[in-house]
């Protein structure tokens, strides 16, 4: 109920003006946004890339309708590539097609999606599309396939445990060779498509994250749950799956102590660095996936700054 209550207010304008121009609700924010800007955040993962991390940029913003602000996100996205090469940081990216303007239309998204990864081919980098809410879900998944079948192993896509859809995708996935990051699922879902239940979220993300192990193309296990990863880490134990064949991800600010912890365990481990100004959605769904952050948020809200 108060998941649902915090993903609903993530889409609310009134509330992205008012929030955003708190300073003490916009400091809360950046305990889980790495900076404004790219120098920002990589300036905060300083000390991630030391202790053996990867990263994962993603430039905020999402739902788009602008197509010059969506091109703009494009030559951004573009820029970090080329930093990235040129500082040598060990960092893909991560895109929204709905930042790219999937809402103006799906060509539109696709051809900025092309004009991204032609830059991530020269630098013989990554381009990682994040799935969002499910009403998107077919049409990013035909644009991502689109692509790969032009770009193979540069593009990868995320598959959310939440969706009844989602073991169907799996095995797609696994057929076509496609990179997947398998997360839970951030968005508030109808029970027509998603289970509403917990536990069985959870199991679906078990069973999925043993057929990607299994068969997937170097599967990257994106979560913050302790057990989950344990699941993860016995069952590659157990089937004799390499440490170097798949990968855990986790976002910036979020669990850090655990990051740290599976370096120092051999494992390979990315953190999702989101930056920009654009940050009032993407810190609601994280306020709604821990109550204790929300109250705290609250609390700074109510009192004058
Ligand atoms: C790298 C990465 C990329 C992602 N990409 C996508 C995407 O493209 N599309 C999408 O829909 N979702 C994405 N997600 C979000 C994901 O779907 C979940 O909403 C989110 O990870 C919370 O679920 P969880 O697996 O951590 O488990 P949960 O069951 O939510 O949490 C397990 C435990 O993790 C800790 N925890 C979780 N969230 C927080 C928090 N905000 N603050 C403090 N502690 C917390 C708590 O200890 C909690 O008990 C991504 C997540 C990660 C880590």
């Amino acid at each position: 109920m108060l998941r649902k209550t915090m993903l609903a207010l993530a889409d609310n304008e009134f509330m992205t003006r008012t929030v955003t121009s708190n300073r003490l609700t916009r400091d809360l924010a950046f305990r889980f946004v790495a900076g404004e800007n790219l120098d920002e955040s990589l300036s905060a993962s300083h000390n991630l890339l030391n202790a053996g991390m990867m990263l994962t940029l993603d430039l905020l913003g999402e739902k788009i309708t602008d197509p010059d602000v969506a091109r703009r996100s494009a030559d951004e996205y573009c820029t970090i590539l080329d930093r990235i090469a040129e500082t040598g940081t060990n960092s893909t990216i991560s895109v929204k097609l709905t930042m790219l303007g999937l809402d103006i239309s799906d060509e539109f998204a696709h051809d900025l999606m092309i004009r991204v990864l032609d830059k991530a081919s020269v630098h013989g980098n990554f381009v990682r599309i994040d799935m969002e809410g499910s009403d998107y879900t077919q049409r990013t998944l035909d644009i991502f396939y689109d692509l790969h079948n032009t770009y193979g192993d540069t593009v990868g896509i995320v598959l959310q445990s939440a969706l009844y859809r989602t073991d169907r995708d799996v095995d797609e996935a696994i057929e076509r060779g496609a990179k997947v990051r398998l997360c839970k699922g951030a968005y508030a879902e109808p029970e027509t498509r998603a289970y509403p239940r917990k536990a069985d979220v959870d199991a679906a993300f078990r069973r999925q994250l043993e057929r990607l192990l299994d068969h997937g193309n170097y599967p990257a296990i994106a979560t913050q749950d302790d057990a989950i990863i344990d699941v993860a880490k016995g069952y590659a134990m157990r089937m004799g799956i390499d440490k170097s064949r798949f990968e855990f991800q986790m976002m910036f600010g979020i669990r850090e102590e655990l990051q740290y912890e599976l370096v120092r365990q051999g494992y390979n481990m990315r953190v999702y660095v989101p930056y920009g100004d654009m940050w009032y959605p993407y810190f609601m769904r994280r306020m709604g996936e821990r109550p204790a952050n929300l109250f705290f948020a609250i609390r700074n809200i109510v009192k004058p700054s």
